[in-house]
């Protein structure tokens, strides 16, 4: 089987193209054509021999995802579904900052963590993404996005699946499109999401990357949390704080607490108390995430008011917060609806 040029970091490529005999220039050359000059077609990069680029297509591919579906939303938000070379099918969303273009990537093919509210969780893990499978997410997203002259400028690794259950793959993911001599996507600009695996986010502070972390929280306390994230049984929260502080002390970066609001389920001020309380000490500041309703769950969005409330009882009490601006809200909003209305992977 060819192995995948978008599969290596500009290091790791020097390193193949040395075993083979080559000298590792011939590396920094296709990042250029692959990253720089978006050149996924290995007969026309000119500057390389004829013989090189024969040797490489005997032995290498570029492919690319299908798009198997593209919505467009008034606010600019282009939700893809895409498909792999298995059939394996993921969706990528971009959205539309004052900031920049950021996209939010799948690293996995279904999931399992089960989180109750969520559309992705629906269809159960098939397989993990391979980097150059995210790669490709960010190439066909940049593609679309040539035509308006614009590109991805922050990338978040928060679609479908848990990103540390395919830590080593992500890991090489956020190294190749931060590459300054590649895609050059700021290590600040990049951030992985986690539902709470406490040993992925210990191992993520030891990486001595400034790649951000984001923390799906959901709930304050262990009893809410267990009954909406089945991870939270295995890790409940004195673990996952006790992680939180490792991962602060070694990176000495903070982390984004992501909580969507659940409409009676984690919505009270009395929850707002103790989710100051919880993360008070920490550098933590919390996102709300106003919830797009699933059809085959039975959560609702929490009223603006009571969002409204939440917030300015957190910020009453010393804790950071925003309100997620929301999204696509005339096309499929919510994560992984696209692809549970468009089936799984096809057999
Ligand atoms: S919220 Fe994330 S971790 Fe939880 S089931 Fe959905 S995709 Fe998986």
């Amino acid at each position: 089987m060819k192995k995948s040029l978008f599969s290596f970091t500009l290091p790791a490529l020097e390193k193949e193209m040395e075993s083979l005999g080559h000298k590792p220039y011939r590396a920094r050359q296709i990042y250029q054509w692959l990253y720089v000059k978006n050149e996924y077609d290995i007969s026309k990069m000119s500057d390389l021999s004829k013989d090189f680029r024969e040797f490489l297509n005997e032995n290498y591919s570029v492919d690319l995802p299908k798009i198997i579906k593209e919505q467009r939303a008034k606010d600019g938000t282009i939700k893809l579904l895409l498909e792999y070379e298995d059939h394996g099918k993921v969706e990528a969303v971009l959205m539309r900052y004052d900031y920049g273009n950021v996209i939010c990537v799948s690293s996995q093919i279904g999931c399992n963590m089960g989180c109750a509210f969520c559309a992705s969780g629906l269809l159960k893990k098939e397989r993990n993404l391979t980097s150059s499978e995210m790669v490709g997410e960010v190439l066909i997203m940049n593609r679309l996005l040539r035509e308006e002259c614009e590109r991805v400028s922050h990338v978040v690794v928060m679609g479908t699946g848990e990103p540390f259950d395919n830590y080593d793959n992500v890991l090489n993911f956020v190294h190749i499109i931060n590459d300054q001599k590649g895609l050059s996507i700021g290590a600040r600009h990049i951030t992985v999401s986690t539902c709470g695996l406490v040993p992925g986010i210990i191992k993520y502070g030891d990486e001595g990357i400034q790649i951000n972390l984001a923390i799906s929280l959901h709930a304050p306390n262990d009893e809410i949390r267990k009954k909406i994230m089945p991870i939270a049984s295995a890790y409940p929260l004195d673990k996952l704080m006790e992680a939180v502080k490792i991962y602060e002390e070694k990176a000495g970066r903070r982390v984004t607490f992501e909580y969507i609001m659940l409409k009676g389920i984690n919505d009270s001020l009395s929850c707002a108390d103790q989710l100051s309380d919880l993360i008070r000490g920490t550098l933590a500041y919390v996102n709300l995430i106003p919830y797009n309703p699933v059809k085959e769950k039975p959560y609702e969005r929490s009223p603006q008011s009571t969002t409204k409330a939440f917030a300015d009882r957190l910020m009453k009490r010393g804790i950071n917060c925003t309100i997620r601006k929301e999204f696509g809200t005339d096309i499929d909003a919510a994560c992984g609806q696209l692809r549970v209305k468009y089936g799984g992977k096809e057999k």
